[in-house]
């Protein structure tokens, strides 16, 4: 999954990567990539894979990641090419979802780029921009689509309608996510590649006296009131914090959050969040060698997450041999759950649930 970091100048945005780079999976230890300076990978919490890794007594265990894209530099004006403009709407196109940095702290030491704190005008700030450049991709496709209507091409003209829906949307300030389209023009819209149709997950960035507290601020509640009709999601973190986080040991930082009274980092919260807000959930393999969680959509069919682990297993799939965790774990071990008949055995329609522990069948 990966996920693009965008906000206004000196909100906080820099401090969040730092935490998610310190934080995050080190580069060596990562098997899929290089890594790119601008991307930190960090891994999905989750517990169930230490608890595994116990019961199968496993030499390792490998979490679901996320990738997070500093995407800095995106200013008023970037879609007319202010500051580095377009160079990095194009690198908004590359993620799948966005996570949108807004201050929600005040610090008269800390400069705004507007002169003061007003997340509202930040957020239309960034949004205007977005939206900016959509209208740009979409006159361009529909110089396209009138032409060939003019030649009486059927499919043209249906499209070139729906995108001066699309068009009407965006000019009334709205984002394409909340355009309402029936499942085939949905379809239709994916491929016109809109920044606006990516999901949000807006993370107010508050301050450390705030987060203590535990209270919503006015700032923060005038966002949730804002983007109430937006589909988007939001968290609160207080990005410095999380940097001084994101350095300690493990135990040291246990134990600065015991001394907050807070359950979990703010990093922990935002990656849950995001797996959430679009739609993500993990099954688990399990055994001697390793324990591992991977990232499907909710409604996935069991061939197609056997092709996350490798095409060889979708092409050749047979069946799936699967056992939910809970049951597992209150089995005692995989012999014990097989003789309670615990086991089920699914086939090609079997839909995938969060927490399935699963040994696929394959032809070879
Ligand atoms: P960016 O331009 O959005 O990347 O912003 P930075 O991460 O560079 O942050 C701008 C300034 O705000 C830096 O001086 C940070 O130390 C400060 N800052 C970031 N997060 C917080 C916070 O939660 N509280 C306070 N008081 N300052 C913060």
């Amino acid at each position: 999954m990966k996920l693009g970091i965008v906000g206004l100048p000196n909100v906080g945005k820099s401090t969040l990567f730092n935490a998610i780079t310190k934080a995050g999976v080190e580069a060596a230890n990562y098997p899929f990539a290089t890594i790119e300076p601008n991307v930190g990978v960090v891994n999905v919490p989750d517990d169930r894979l230490a608890a595994l890794e116990k019961l199968y007594n496993s030499k390792k265990k490998v979490y679901a990641t996320v990738e997070f894209y500093d995407i800095a530099g995106l200013v008023k004006g970037a879609s007319q090419g202010e500051g580095l403009g377009n160079k990095f709407l194009s690198h908004i196109r590359e993620v799948e979802a966005i996570v949108h940095v807004v201050r929600c702290f005040r610090d008269d030491n800390i400069v705004h780029v507007e002169g003061n704190v007003d997340p509202i005008r930040d957020i239309e700030t960034i949004n205007l921009e977005l939206i900016f450049s959509d209208l740009e991709m979409l006159e361009k496709r529909m110089d396209k689509a009138a032409k060939l209507k003019r030649t009486g091409d059927k499919t043209a003209a249906a499209e070139f309608e729906l995108m001066e829906g699309l068009k009407a949307h965006l000019e009334a300030g709205k984002p394409v996510r909340t355009f309402e389209a029936t499942e085939e023009q949905k379809e239709f819209i994916k491929t016109l590649f809109l920044l606006t149709s990516k999901d949000v997950l807006y993370v107010a960035n508050i301050s450390e006296e705030d987060l203590i507290s535990g209270e919503e601020n006015d700032m923060v509640k005038a966002v949730r009131e804002y983007i109430k009709d937006e589909n988007a999601g939001l968290v609160y973190i207080c990005a410095r914090l999380e940097e001084e986080l994101s350095s300690l040991e493990e135990e040291e930082k246990l134990e600065m959050l015991r001394e907050y009274g807070i359950q979990e980092t703010g990093l922990d919260r935002l990656i849950k969040a995001s797996y959430k807000l679009l739609g993500l959930m993990s099954f688990l393999t399990a055994g001697p060698q390793e324990i591992r969680a991977w990232t499907i959509k909710v409604g996935t069919k069991a061939p197609v997450a056997a092709g996350k682990i490798h095409s060889d297993i979708q092409r050749g799939f047979i069946r799936a041999e699967v056992i939910s965790f809970p049951d597992l774990m209150s089995s005692g071990s995989e012999a014990h759950a097989k003789e309670k008949g615990l086991y089920r055995v699914e086939g090609k329609e079997y839909i995938m649930r969060d927490g399935d522990v699963v040994n696929f069948r394959f032809n070879v």
